[in-house]
Order: C-alpha cells, then structure tokens, then sequence
C-alpha cells in the first residue's frame, strides 16, 4: 500500500444514453481509485466513453448507477452548491481544441475562473502570473490566442486550468490538434507538473503520450482494463 490519499472513486459506475428508444451503454460497471498526485492515461478507440467517464471524474455528468466520490463527497446525494464548487475550483480541464476566448490577452484567459470565484485582485494576479510561469509563457501575457502556436494555446490552457489550483487536471486528448513537437513539449508540462505533486488524468489515444503517464488504463466495451505500468516506456 501507498501512502497516497485517495481523490475520487468510482464504484460499480455505469452509464447509458437512450437514444431514439436505443439504450446505448457506454460505461459498465467501472470502479476507478483516483489517488493524490497520480498521472493516469485512459486509452480506448473513438466512442468507448472516454470522454464520458472524464466528465464523471470531474462532477460535469453523473453516474446512471453506481457510486462516485470526489473528495469524500458522494455526487449522487451532492447538491447543486457543492457540484459546482467541484466543477469551478477542485477541477481543471483541459480541452483538445483548447476553449480559449480569441478576443482575450493570455492574461484574460487564464484569469478566467475566477470570474466565478470571489478572489482579490492582487491574488488574481499573482496566481494568474505563477500559472502561466509554470507553462513557460510569461512573456506572452499580453498575446491573443491566434498571436501564438497551438502548443502555446494549449499551454495557455494549461495554465487557466491550473490557476484556481485544483485538486486534479483533466484534459481529454490534450494532444490531439498538436504536432509531434507541441504534443511533447505539452506532455514536458504534464510530466513537470506531476513531479510538483499535481493530480492528472489525461484520455488520449495515442500510445507515445500515454506512455509519459505513470500508470494507463484501458476501456474496452464499457470496462477500465489495466494496462502494464508506463513507466520506462517512452
Ligand atoms: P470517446 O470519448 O471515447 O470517443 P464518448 O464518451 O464521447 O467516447 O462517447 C461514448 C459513446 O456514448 C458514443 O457512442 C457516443 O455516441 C455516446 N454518447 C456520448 N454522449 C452522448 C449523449 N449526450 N447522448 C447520447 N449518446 C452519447
Ligand atoms: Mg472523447
């Protein structure tokens, strides 16, 4: 056993859509431990509810049955209050086509989450200037989205996900638009971000990113299968 303490748990979670009189299932009982400071990539071909189960993990959907617990918070029982204080502060996504707004500075973007968090200027600021910092961008502040590469927008959005310091960072095929040279420089961050202590999960289905990871996972017809550790593949 780890000493690390434990995030999020799925247990026994399963989803269907119901489409046109169709149930469709997408995930089937899957049971997932999310322990503090892990970097897990979830793998699986197009339509194997990768991106389902991320919004899972990050409260912006729930379980059709089975249980999930973020932070020791059941979110079948939580309230609306206490999901959207998950969704706005404990959890930081990222996106592959990156959301950025193309008529905000880096600067703006990045400040972005705390539109819904009441926070001092000055803290704004600083955490803002710290986030993007650790993305390697602190000479871009002043830049619009299309004055930058799309490794650098998807730094940006990086570091807006980082900015509210969240317990985990999700980003579903945070590689997915980039060439080869962006996607590793992008994985560097994760890797650099990781060493800090910092929660990941990352969905991709590429296999050189998620060997960066340190453990991959694998859904295949609705079940998480565990892969072989990823370390030392690279
Ligand atoms: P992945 O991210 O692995 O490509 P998704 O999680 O996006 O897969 O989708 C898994 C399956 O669930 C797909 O067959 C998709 O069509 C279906 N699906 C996803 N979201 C919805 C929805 N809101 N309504 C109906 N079906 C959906
Ligand atoms: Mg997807």
């Amino acid at each position: 056993m780890s000493d690390k303490k434990l995030l999020a748990r799925a247990k026994d979670v399963s989803k269907h859509y119901t489409m046109g009189g169709r149930r469709i299932e997408v995930l089937r009982s899957v049971n997932l431990d999310l322990m503090e400071g892990d970097f897990m990539a979830i793998m699986g071909r197009s339509g194997s509810g990768k991106s389902t189960l991320l919004h899972i993990l990050g409260c912006l959907d729930v379980p059709s049955s089975g249980t999930y617990t973020f932070d020791s918070l059941d979110v079948n029982s939580a309230d609306d209050d206490q999901l959207s204080r998950i969704r706005g502060r404990a959890v930081g996504f990222v996106f592959q086509d990156f959301h950025l707004l193309s008529a905000q500075t880096v600067f703006e973007n990045v400040a972005l989450p705390f539109l819904y968090n009441k926070v001092d200027r000055k803290v704004v600021h600083h955490r803002v200037e710290e986030a993007v910092g650790r993305v390697g961008l602190s000479d871009r502040l002043e830049h619009r989205p299309s004055e930058l590469s799309g490794g650098e927008m998807q730094r940006v959005a990086i570091a807006r996900a980082l900015v509210v310091q969240p317990r985990v960072i999700l980003a579903d095929e945070p590689t997915g638009n980039l060439d080869e040279e962006s996607s590793r420089e992008v994985m560097r961050i994760f890797t650099s971000l990781h060493n800090l202590g910092v929660t990941i999960v990352m969905v991709t289905h590429d296999k050189e990113v998620a060997a960066r990871a340190e453990t991959i996972r694998v859904l295949r017809q609705g079940q998480l299968e565990r892969e072989e550790a990823a370390a030392g593949v690279s």
